[in-house]
């Protein structure tokens, strides 16, 4: 048998100084030996799909000079990917996730921009039909209005990605779209991002920049760092063109009868808010709902026990449709209303706000699997599977099934599997 370099691995024959030294030579190889071949070997794998990147750039059309500019001196940044993958042990709870982007200096700063930029906010208003607060609210959620647009190297973040393959079809595209934008002269070639690649003050992916930014200053370029009727023209043309409703709102928190089906509430179920009425729900102040026309979803974002109820509109899903998060979707509704003038949730800030480590949602998975409720993989992530079976075995339990784990729920978990 032969190793590395020719050298005889069978160890069998050698005395014990023998192996010591073969050992610690094949060590010290592969400590100065194979560790900067590896390190040779990936920079030659990228620079080998870099080459066939600019093949590609050139038959979409990208000059030779615009792509040699952008991608100059590109290379991957390790801690790109390393942010790109972290599986974080402990989410943010609603409460959490709300306290830390709705602050009381948030709120403030965010009245200060609407008085500052009224006529512009209202100019983009009439164009676009996006209410002001809400541009407002996006900016100062994306960037604190515009205090941190991202520090990485545009394309150096977007060819690390590309490269990396975990995302890498996507993030290719952002990072042609980036060289289109840079040879329509709206981005510089050396333009600075998020970690993902987002660009500007409303933080931007490139084919969203491409497609849907606007020149609203008429200078010719459509800049999202430095012009304010680009940034807030392009987010409402955004906005618009995904569907947002400028005649409704996002949603308003609400409060849900006694008997209520817990079943019903979560965005796959739409109904007319008439229905909703006649079930019960009311304002969060106890008076009726307003209004008759569109549908609507009741939302429970910090669960039954600890979250305020929320009947959301179809604008609510144009939200999700920036940013697929809930808890980012109710944040932004929620800003844009303090900013407008509104108070805080009616509900306080209370309950079992504690929030489950990925480990504890993955014994919760493993023991609902255990009792006859499949969540499919035991991965710790609270998926729509996973809220399912939570709310089967809260409806076996008598419990509201509002399928929200809570460190109760997995107490009773715990105790009903021992059964
Ligand atoms: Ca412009």
């Amino acid at each position: 048998m032969r190793g590395v370099w020719g050298l005889p691995l069978d160890q069998g024959n050698l005395g014990p100084m023998e192996r010591i030294l073969l050992s610690a030579l094949i060590f010290t190889g592969m400590v100065f030996g194979l560790w900067p071949m590896a390190v040779r070997a990936a920079e030659t794998d990228f620079s080998a799909w870099l080459t066939e990147f600019r093949l590609e750039a050139r038959a979409a059309g990208i000059r030779d000079d615009v792509v040699d500019r952008v991608l100059a001196g590109v290379r991957p940044i390790d801690k790109i990917v390393e942010l790109d993958r972290r599986q974080p042990e402990f989410v943010d709870t609603f409460w959490q996730y709300v306290g830390t982007r709705v602050t009381p200096a948030r709120v403030e700063q965010g009245r200060a921009h609407l008085q500052r930029h009224r006529e512009l906010l209202q100019a983009v208003e009439r164009r676009y039909q996006v209410q002001a607060a809400v541009l407002v609210s996006f900016w100062g959620l994306e960037t604190d209005f515009g205090g941190n647009t991202g520090q990485f190297r545009a394309a150096d973040a977007l060819a690390t990605l590309a490269y990396d393959g975990r995302r890498g079809p996507f993030f290719r595209e952002q990072l042609l779209a980036l060289l289109h934008l840079v040879q329509a002269g709206d981005v510089p070639p050396d333009a600075r991002a998020s970690w993902a690649g987002a660009l500007g003050q409303m933080q931007f992916m490139p084919t969203t920049y491409r497609a849907y930014a606007v020149d609203f200053d008429g200078d010719g370029r459509r800049d999202l760092w430095h012009s304010m009727p680009d940034v807030f023209a392009s987010a409402a043309n955004y906005l618009a063109a995904i569907g947002w409703d400028g005649a409704r709102n996002w949603g308003e928190e609400v409060r849900l009868p006694a008997d209520f089906d817990y079943y019903l509430a979560g965005p796959d179920v739409e109904m007319p808010i008439d229905s909703w009425r006649d079930l019960g729900v009311t304002r969060a102040s106890g008076a009726a709902l307003a209004g008759t026309a569109g549908r609507a979803s009741i939302i429970l974002p910090g669960g039954v026990e600890a979250g305020p109820a929320l009947l959301v509109t179809s604008n609510f899903r144009v939200i999700m449709g920036w940013n697929r998060a809930i808890n980012y979707a109710v944040t932004v509704g929620h800003l844009a209303d303090r900013i407008g003038g509104r108070g805080p949730f009616v509900t306080p800030r209370g309950g079992d706000v504690a929030g489950l480590s990925r480990t504890d949602v993955a014994e919760m998975q493993t023991l609902l699997g255990r009792l006859g409720f499949d969540t499919g993989e035991a991965d710790g992530v609270v998926g729509s599977r996973t809220r399912d079976a939570i709310r089967d075995f809260q409806r076996a339990a008598t419990l509201p099934a509002d399928g929200f784990p809570t460190s109760g729920l997995l107490d009773r978990l715990r105790v009903a599997a021992k059964e």
